[in-house]
């Protein structure tokens, strides 16, 4: 498909977008027809360099609780992505969302898996269809551009809304469509598995990581990985709970005096290693987008999934390491160096520091597999609720 494209020399390529309604929805399949034509003029008007192709699928097998979880139709679209091969697909549904992080919700994009969910629910409310018309667009226009790599602005179609309730701005910005462009020219490049030279899972992933290597680390960075474990409850209550007995305890500051420093380097570093790779595959985060095995859009998913994974485990270090550092300092080191049989020698704070946050992220590991399951793939997967 792609591949034709690029022949026909001066097209940049097909960007496809599946459109995914349930069959049995009669309001998400009325509005979802208007929304494919009139999408897809939009498109080829903004953006003639590309050739659109919007595709409406109807499924016989959506989800039918209600309201629905937007987690599940998310990695529901991601399947029927690479099921369809679409670069992007839009998950639409007269149904109300079930909101996590906010209150209530009408979109969720996922920038990781190349999806968006469109709830119906609250713009059918609106008073008159022509209202209902740009309402549905705005957000659609919103959601994809989230996909395509776009943050907030006030002055556009991505200022961040409470409501969708068909006021403007409806349009993208110059610069923001620009930037659309650079992103849109990258995904209708042949895919590598389109390239056709698959020898080994490894290599396969290899080669992804060097192709993409500087998109997959802004997505990780732009993607709050920083910030993540600090919306996880339990696992928050386990690491603070857990680093309280460690400071308590004497065997602690005594392991901490016998051992030395290139072995706690080496210590933090499997550990935090390890912490990620405990909640990845005890979260089963290994099976999203996993109707397939070597497309090279599944493992960029995979790599961005874990790269954030290990990037939050690594600032909560970071975190543990400040506190445990300004706890030392302000306890007496008489009594700190007492406990660590230090005698009168002055207390390694930054050692010691190190020490208690490497066991702080081993606690957390265990913590964070109690962890409700869909509440850590959300917060991984969700781009925002909006
Ligand atoms: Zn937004």
């Amino acid at each position: 498909m792609r591949i034709k494209a690029n022949l026909q020399g001066d097209k940049g390529g097909v960007v496809s977008i599946g459109l995914v309604v349930d069959a049995k929805d009669e309001m998400g399949l009325k509005w979802s027809s208007w929304l494919k034509s009139n999408l897809e003029a939009e498109l080829q008007k903004e953006f003639p360099q590309f050739l659109w192709q919007i595709t409406l699928i109807k499924r016989h097998d959506f989800p039918n609780e209600s309201p629905v979880d937007p987690l599940i139709l998310l990695e529901f679209g991601s399947d029927l992505k690479i099921e369809y091969g679409f670069d992007f697909v839009l998950m639409i549904t007269s149904m109300p969302l079930k909101s996590r992080f906010s209150q209530g919700a009408s979109g969720v994009p996922s920038n990781m898996l190349e999806t968006a969910v469109i709830s119906l629910g609250k713009i059918l409310e609106l008073e008159n269809k022509e209202k209902i018309g740009k309402a549905f667009m705005a957000l659609t226009k919103h959601l994809l551009g989230h996909l395509w790599g776009l943050d907030h602005n006030q002055k556009s179609v991505m200022r961040p809304r409470k409501f969708w309730d068909g006021e403007p701005p409806y349009d993208w910005s110059p610069e923001e469509k620009q930037e659309i462009i650079r992103h849109l020219s990258q995904v209708a490049d042949p895919r590598l598995e389109e390239k056709g030279d698959i020898k080994s899972r490894w290599r396969f992933y290899l080669q992804v990581l060097l192709q993409e290597g500087p998109s997959i680390a802004k997505d990780i960075f732009l993607f709050r990985s920083v910030l993540m474990m600090f919306h996880l409850s339990r696992f928050i209550a386990a690491t603070v709970v857990s680093v309280i007995f460690l400071f308590l305890s004497a065997e602690a500051w005594e392991m901490g005096a016998a051992m030395r420093t290139g072995w706690l380097d080496f210590f933090l570093l499997a550990v935090i290693i390890a912490a990620t790779l405990s909640i990845y595959y005890g979260q089963n985060l290994q099976a999203i987008g996993k109707s397939d095995k070597m497309k090279e859009q599944a493992v960029r998913s995979k790599i961005v999934l874990f790269g954030t994974l290990l990037v939050g485990m690594a600032a909560f270090w970071v975190n543990l390491f400040v506190i445990s550092f300004v706890i030392i300092k302000l306890l007496p080191a008489s009594v700190l160096a007492g406990w660590a049989g230090l005698g009168t020698k002055p207390l390694p704070a930054l050692h010691f520091s190190k020490l208690m946050a490497t066991f702080g992220v081993l606690a957390s590991a265990v913590g964070g597999n109690l962890e409700e399951e869909h509440d850590i793939k959300a917060l991984l997967v969700f781009t925002e609720e909006t």
